[in-house]
């Protein structure tokens, strides 16, 4: 039988991280002593807090549908999180709640883009955003970036890059693949060139609590009344919560734009589940101490391994400001990233995710989300590698 699939669906590359991912936890299964530096989750639990609220949640019969964009107790949270965190006002029907900030993501994309139009992507990017911008046959325009401006696009390069059918602009600061964070001014910058040429900023946030060395993440949003109008603001639970199986994310939009997504949502998946909504109200409006901990315990993994990449001879990396992950540049290796990543599961049974999935050939990323003791072999494994290679 030959089956019709359609040109949008034919044209995706499935997530190469969540390929390794499963590699190497196959490799594990079979017995091998697999070092996993894939994960893009936490390796902490979800605080009991907001387990206990979703368990009662369902002891208590909320199981059910609930209104397609969210509970309203949760959108109010959303809100008053915006307030508390941000300095921004948002009522609860500019905030919708899906499943998970990927599917966030996705939905922006889909009713904002369409056949025509050009989306703006950084690279090092997600890998999620190019096919998402191909799934609602849009463009993308990537902009390249290396180590040497620490991943950051230039005022002068997102100008160059913007046209009359540039729809979207894609900024995501901590970032997924590199840690790099985009400081006050440089945001603001960005924004304003947006601003000026009518072009809206997706901004996607979720790394937002995760930042070191005393940082400060900013939302693009906050500027001035125009930047707000210009924004679209994507973020979830998944990181500074532990919450990656939950599926819990949130929009925060204008007006017009948040009533278009409730609609498409309406006719997708409508609501995230409810009892993980319940948990999420949890997250938001519980305590947060727990991120004391993780953080300290991310900084200290993260000092570690980007010592340990630069004193290895042909790598060199450059430090992250926030998100979990270091984007070490092997190119001086002579191998390209998959060829790289695919040897190094094979000799040293390292699990790491190939460059060319964000966009950056010349590079790997590395989660840090793992103890220490694994830091440490899976480290020990890459400098014997690399020393391998480089003969
Ligand atoms: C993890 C992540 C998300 C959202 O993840 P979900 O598990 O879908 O909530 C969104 N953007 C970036 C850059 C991420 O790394």
């Amino acid at each position: 039988m030959k089956y019709k699939i359609s040109k949008r669906a034919a044209a995706l590359t499935p997530s190469i991280t969540l390929a390794i991912d499963a590699k190497a936890k196959q490799m594990k299964a079979d017995g091998i002593d697999v070092v996993g530096f894939g994960a893009g989750e936490p390796d902490f639990a979800t605080p009991k807090h907001i387990c206990d609220a979703a368990i009662k949640a369902i002891n208590d019969g909320f199981t059910k549908y609930t209104p397609s964009s969210g509970i309203p107790e949760l959108r109010q949270a959303v809100a008053d999180k915006f307030k508390k965190d941000n300095g921004l006002t948002y009522k609860p029907s500019q905030i919708i709640i899906n499943c998970g900030g990927k599917h966030s993501c996705a939905n922006v994309i889909a009713t904002t883009c369409e056949a025509g139009d050009e989306v703006i992507i950084p690279a090092p990017y997600w890998l999620s955003y190019p096919e998402m911008v191909r799934l609602a046959e849009a463009t993308p325009v990537i902009i390249e970036t290396t180590d040497k401006t620490e991943f950051k696009v230039t005022p002068e390069q997102l100008r160059a890059a913007i046209t009359p059918r540039t729809r979207l602009f894609v900024l995501n600061s901590p970032s997924n693949p590199t840690g790099s964070l985009y400081t006050r001014d440089e945001i603001k910058a960005l924004g304003d060139i947006c601003v000026e040429k009518g072009v809206l900023i997706m901004s996607d946030e979720i790394y937002e609590k995760l930042v070191y060395d005393g940082a400060t993440h900013t939302s693009v949003a906050s500027f001035s009344q125009a930047h707000y109008d210009h924004t679209i603001i994507v973020h979830g639970l998944a990181k500074a919560y532990s919450m990656t199986g939950w599926r819990i994310g949130m929009i925060a939009a204008p007006e017009p734009i948040a009533k278009a997504i409730d609609a498409v949502q309406s006719h997708s998946t409508s609501n995230p589940t409810s009892f993980a909504q319940k948990g999420a109200v949890a997250a938001l409006t519980g305590p947060q101490d727990h991120l004391n901990g993780w953080l300290e315990e991310f900084a200290r993994r993260r000092a570690y391994a980007h010592k340990r990449f630069n004193s290895i001879p042909g790598i060199s990396c450059v430090n992250a400001k926030g998100a979990f992950y270091l984007f070490p540049n092997i190119s001086k290796l002579g191998l390209k990233s998959m060829d790289f990543s695919a040897k190094l599961l094979e000799k040293e049974n390292v699990a790491v995710v190939p460059g060319v999935a964000f966009g950056a050939d010349d590079y790997i990323r590395i989660s840090y989300a793992t103890s220490m003791a694994n830091l440490e072999k899976g480290l020990d494994r890459i400098e014997k590698f690399a020393k391998t290679v480089a003969k």
